[in-house]
């Protein structure tokens, strides 16, 4: 499903074949979780290729690795370089892209001395906006921000958000939505929250969930259309008493929610402020030309 005989991906600055890749066994990254790594899309677009705020996510990959203890001595344009001529090199398009930090074999619980990076796609066609979510609220919570560095994408972080999904799913729900430890809203396993009341947008504030670049990039977005915001900390019930909601994320963009354990919000998805920025946000990510001011 990934990857066929055919495929390259980017090891160490090489392009090797994807089937022909190994790694070590001993490695800490696969024994305590302790790696970083990014979701990346790249974009067909008139113009050729478009990888959406790819400086953005390298970057963040770079901070991630820096803020807990993991040596990153990448440039973050060889990465940028790098990502698009596996692209090219592997004949995609419209793609999802993801860069892995992970360390050299280590039992002992102390920083690596050595990591690798390696990069992979896959492709990632046209998604079909219209489905919109039916969340539950998890049982599980997001990771306290005094025990984990919560705005770095570690890879040990996502067994919370495995958690949270697999108990959404198994409860009949399509996703979870998770509070912080004090019980305020926080975001989904992978995507992050805005809901509307009144006209104005709301998004859990940064400290307890991680910087979506997309929730950056909503907001921009939101700015340009004239559209308020607020960032705060929010409980449950002021979700429960919204007009609409939405998740954003790089896998998902915007993508409406429908209900919160079956409550539904009372606002047609097509008169939301969520489909507004769904439509602007689909349009920034395909077009060649547009960028944002502060997109690089
Ligand atoms: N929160 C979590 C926990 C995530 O894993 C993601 C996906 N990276 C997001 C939010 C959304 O971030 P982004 O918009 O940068 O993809």
């Amino acid at each position: 499903m990934y990857y066929n005989h055919k495929t390259l991906i980017y090891l160490d600055g090489k392009f090797v074949n994807a089937n022909e890749a190994s790694t070590d066994l001993y490695s800490q990254t696969l024994h305590y979780g302790y790696g970083v790594f990014e979701g990346i899309r790249a974009y067909a677009t008139e113009g050729g290729t478009k990888v959406f705020k790819v400086k953005e996510h390298y970057d963040r990959l770079k901070n991630s690795a820096e803020i807990i203890n993991i040596p990153f001595d990448y440039e973050v344009q060889e990465l940028v370089d790098a990502t698009y001529e596996l692209l090219e090199r592997n004949n995609l398009t419209g793609a999802y892209v993801r860069p892995l930090v992970f360390c050299d074999p280590n039992m002992t619980l102390a920083r690596p001395n050595n990591v690798s990076i390696m990069i992979c796609a896959w492709e990632w066609g046209a998604y079909l906006g219209d489905k919109q979510l039916r969340l539950t609220v998890s049982s599980f919570c997001r990771p306290h921000p005094r025990s984990i560095k919560i705005e770095a994408k570690v890879c040990g972080h996502y067994v919370n958000s495995i958690l949270a999904t697999n108990e959404a799913k198994d409860k009949g729900f399509d996703e979870a939505l998770l509070l912080d430890s004090d019980g305020y809203l926080a975001e989904g396993p992978g995507a992050n929250l805005f809901f509307e009341k009144d006209g104005v947008l709301y998004t859990p504030q940064l400290g307890n969930i991680l910087p979506g670049i997309t929730r950056a990039t909503v907001l921009e977005l939101a700015e340009e259309l004239g559209v308020e915001v607020k960032q705060g900390l929010y409980k449950p019930e002021v979700l429960a008493s919204a007009d609409s909601a939405f998740y954003c994320g790089t896998a998902a963009e915007v993508i409406g929610i429908e209900s919160v354990d079956n409550t539904n919000f009372p606002k047609n998805w097509n008169d939301s402020l969520g489909k507004k920025l769904q439509e602007a946000y689909s349009q920034l990510v395909r077009n060649s030309e547009k960028t944002l001011s502060t997109a690089h």
